[in-house]
């Protein structure tokens, strides 16, 4: 581990080895890290875990850059810690011209899921504190089980080591960036007062809450320990109330704008002086409308029937109503495709917050979803919450 201390007095990066490559190159994620300095809510940041989502990447570095600018009159109350381009693994992968950042090339795996999973020890912690334990002594507890894991590949090391910084900090927010898609997040049902401040000050269009269950996603594993807590403790203390891990897609690939990423990354400043981790007061939100809130378990996530080119009858931000079709998908090898298209129809009503950026589909294929207010029987299975 390297340190590189800037010239400020509180701010320094930190450099991470991600060992285990057959040489004795080693990739490294850089962790910017704000120290804080009364006790305000400490936040971690972290972009591109899914490599190709640039606009992701671009807002934390904006993030960055507003925060090492700050003058001394806007104090750092909480320490905030920034992993702007989380995964130099993905960033490396490179096919034919085509970047391949979802999935780890080596074992196939997406890179947002089996982060370590504590939560049997943790839980068996927790069963033998008769007392809601201090965040300190959480820390401490979560730092020891990490240490025990023993990453057998560069990718599990990089999530081990991203984990480690994650559990410093009370809010844990992962930028990503979908297909074509509405600015909007995924919250878990928790921590309702931190995360509705999050919609209002970054202008999320849509809001799917709820948890994917054991999906292993960087968010989820860590909701699911906060989970434990609030279960064993969870009329105690209010500090309690503020742990949280939210996704948050900057919208689509690409609406890769520095303009736009900079105006996020002034709203997500905004959201840390409204929770009181910067000094000073909040912007007005970016949009007086609320965003679309709509259970995880009430999301359409519409599938390809067949594979062909696929047409869109709506655009992201739209609403549409059940029954309505969607999009088609057309044979290019068909004798009539046009007439013949398959309709995608919606499975419910509601707001179209993404669909792919794709236009040649594969059978199967998630192509669009749909945030529905109501729950859909075909999400009964936890498991299909989310896409692979
Ligand atoms: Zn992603």
């Amino acid at each position: 581990m390297l340190t590189d201390s800037h010239a400020a007095r509180r701010i320094t990066d930190e450099m991470v080895a991600l060992p285990l490559l057959a040489s004795d190159d080693s990739y490294r994620i850089i962790a910017h890290r704000f120290q804080g300095c009364a006790d305000g809510p400490n936040v971690y940041i972290q972009a591109g875990i899914h490599g190709a989502e640039l606009p992701a990447i671009l807002v934390a570095l904006h993030v960055v850059e507003s925060l090492a600018g700050l003058s001394n009159a806007d104090a750092i109350r909480g320490d905030v810690t920034i992993v702007a381009s989380s995964n130099p693994i993905a960033l490396n992968q490179h096919f034919f011209g085509e970047m391949v950042g979802r999935f780890s090339v080596a074992d196939g795996r997406n890179f947002n899921r089996c982060f370590p999973d504590l939560s049997d020890s943790f839980g068996a912690w927790l069963e033998a504190q008769h007392r809601p334990p201090a965040l300190s002594d959480i820390r401490a507890c979560l730092r020891a089980l990490l240490a025990r894991e023993k990453p057998e590949t560069v990718a599990e090391g990089m999530k081990l080591q991203l984990m480690r910084l994650a559990i410093e900090h009370e809010i844990c927010l992962d930028f990503h960036c979908d297909g074509e898609s509405v600015l909007h997040a995924y919250v878990p049902d928790h921590a309702r007062s931190v995360t509705d401040r999050l919609a209002q000050s970054l202008g999320l269009v849509a809001m799917l809450t709820g948890s994917a269950h054991n999906s292993g996603s960087f968010d989820d594993t860590i909701n699911g320990l906060w989970s434990l807590l609030l279960a064993r403790h969870g009329s105690s203390p209010s500090a309690f109330r503020r742990l949280v891990a939210a996704t948050v897609e900057f919208r689509g690939r690409g609406d890769f704008d520095p303009l736009l990423a900079a105006q996020d990354a002034g709203n997500v400043i905004s959201f840390l002086r409204d929770i009181g981790t910067l000094e000073g007061a909040a912007s007005a939100p970016p949009s007086k409308a609320k965003a679309t809130c709509s259970p995880l378990v009430g999301v359409d996530w519409g599938h390809a029937p067949v594979a062909g080119l696929l047409a869109f009858n709506y655009e992201v931000g739209n609403q549409v109503s059940k029954g309505d079709v969607v999009a088609r998908i057309l044979d290019p090898s068909g004798r009539k495709p046009m007439s013949e298209a398959a309709p995608v129809h919606a499975r419910t009503s509601g707001l179209l917050f993404s669909r792919s950026h794709l236009r040649l589909a594969r059978a199967g294929d998630v192509i669009f979803k749909i945030a529905g207010a109501e729950a859909l029987p075909q999400n009964e299975n936890p498991g299909a919450l989310l896409e692979l």
